[in-house]
Formats: C-alpha cells, sequence, structure tokens
C-alpha cells in the first residue's frame, strides 16, 4: 500500500486501531448479519474519516453519532442490515441513495455495487461526503444536490434505491424510478420507531416485506444551501 493511503487509512490510531474494528465486524455477526462480503466491507471502511476528529475514538462502536446540522451518520448495524437486504438476491449495477449525510453508507455502498447515485439536501454535508471518497479513492460515485422525495429522474431507472432517513411514506417518484425487479429499502413511519420496508417491483405491481422497528431522522422537503 502506498504510503500516503496507509497514513490516511490510519490516522488516528488508538480507539481506531485494527482490533476494535475486527471486534465491531465480529458483534455484527453475532447479531446475525451474515454477508460476509458486506461485512468484509465494513471491515475495510475507515468510519473514523466520517465523524469529527472529536469523536473519532467512538468511531467503531456500533452506534449513530452526530455529524452535524442535526444529523447522523447510520449504526453501523443499519448500514449493514441494509446493504444485505439490498444484495440480498444478487449483484446490483445501479444503486440510487437519498441521504448522503457523513458519505459512510455511500462509501460502504460504492464498494459493493457498480454504481451509487447519491442524493443530499444538505450542500454542505455532501460537499464533505464527496472529499472523503475522493480521499479513499472511491470514484463510482455521482453526487446530487436535491430533494430526495423526487429521486434522480434523469437518470432512472435503478436497481436497488436505498432512502437514509425515515419517510412518512413511501415517495412516489422511488417507486416510479426502480427498475423491473428493483428493490427499495426505506424506513417508513413518522413517529420516534418507524419500520424498515424492503418494496420490490414485480412483473405486475409492487411486494412489501416489514422488516422491523428502526430509528432514523427524518426525510425532509426541499434542499437547503
Ligand atoms: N447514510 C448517512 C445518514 C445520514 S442521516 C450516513 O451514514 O452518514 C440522513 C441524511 O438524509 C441527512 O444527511 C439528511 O440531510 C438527509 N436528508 C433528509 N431529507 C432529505 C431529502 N429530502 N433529500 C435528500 N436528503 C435528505
Amino acid at each position: 500500500m502506498a504510503r500516503e493511503q496507509d497514513d490516511i487509512l490510519h490516522r488516528g490510531i488508538g480507539m481506531t486501531s485494527q482490533r476494535t474494528r475486527e471486534r465491531l465486524i465480529q458483534r455484527l455477526y453475532e447479531e446475525g448479519l451474515s454477508n460476509a462480503k458486506v461485512l468484509e466491507v465494513i471491515r475495510r471502511t475507515p468510519r473514523h474519516l466520517f465523524v469529527d476528529e472529536a469523536l473519532a475514538h467512538r468511531a467503531y462502536e456500533d452506534t449513530a453519532l452526530p455529524i452535524g446540522h442535526n444529523q447522523t451518520i447510520s449504526q453501523p448495524y443499519m448500514v449493514a442490515r441494509m446493504s444485505e437486504l439490498l444484495l440480498e438476491a444478487g449483484p446490483l449495477d445501479k444503486v440510487l441513495e437519498i441521504g448522503t449525510g457523513s458519505g459512510y453508507q455511500t462509501a460502504v455502498l460504492s464498494q459493493l455495487v457498480e454504481r451509487v447515485f447519491s442524493v443530499e439536501r444538505i450542500k454542505v454535508l455532501q460537499d464533505r461526503a464527496k472529499e472523503r471518497l475522493v480521499e479513499l479513492n472511491l470514484r463510482n460515485v455521482v453526487f446530487r444536490w436535491g430533494d430526495g422525495w423526487e429521486g434522480w429522474p434523469a437518470l432512472a431507472p435503478y436497481n436497488g434505491i436505498i432512502v437514509t432517513a425515515a419517510a412518512t411514506d413511501v415517495p412516489q417518484a422511488l417507486l416510479d424510478q426502480l427498475a423491473p425487479g428493483g428493490r427499495l429499502v426505506i424506513p417508513v413511519g413518522s413517529g420516534e420507531v418507524q419500520q424498515l420496508m424492503l418494496i420490490i417491483r414485480e412483473e405486475q405491481g409492487f411486494s412489501r416485506r416489514v422488516l422491523g422497528g428502526v430509528r432514523f431522522v427524518p426525510l425532509l422537503h426541499g434542499p437547503l444551501a
């Protein structure tokens, strides 16, 4: 590995050490996550680079953490679970992500699928996420600053869509932008606890699976500079 990249991946040692990361992977495995590819990608993705330096020592705890602007970086368990659900039926080439946030879920996805299209409403979060992905040399991602309720129609359809904020109901635009057989993973609900759903575009209509309670920040309306 080039010296420079080595520095980037291991910056902020201590609690971000390899052993701490291994413990997280072990825990996810024990909690029932079994997709080896997903776990391997989580193992090698430096989550401490996606949070403030002051929080880096907590980056490998299985918990959501604040990233500013009232938003959070998703819990590793949830990142792994949603990635597994997307990939359950086989590899995907085009995936749309709503809610770039820190870019952590984006970085994980980009190592599991061919291309990621990521929409975020808060410009400054998106800009920072973009820098992190370039730093990690993850180049199969394109970003759009906009309102995720609308999806990204110009580049549709997508084989997978993942929403990392809770929607009061399933956005029609996202259903419209799913390819045949395409999969949408989305937390739905307006309370503090929402239901994680997997929606698949079948030959006729959509099938829906409810996967249990989750906690996400809300999917809001309109872009924010
Ligand atoms: N996967 C991200 C989670 C970020 S939290 C991570 O791991 O860091 C949810 C994100 O969704 C926030 O960044 C929030 O700004 C964004 N968001 C909320 N409503 C949105 C909308 N309508 N369109 C696009 N992004 C939205």
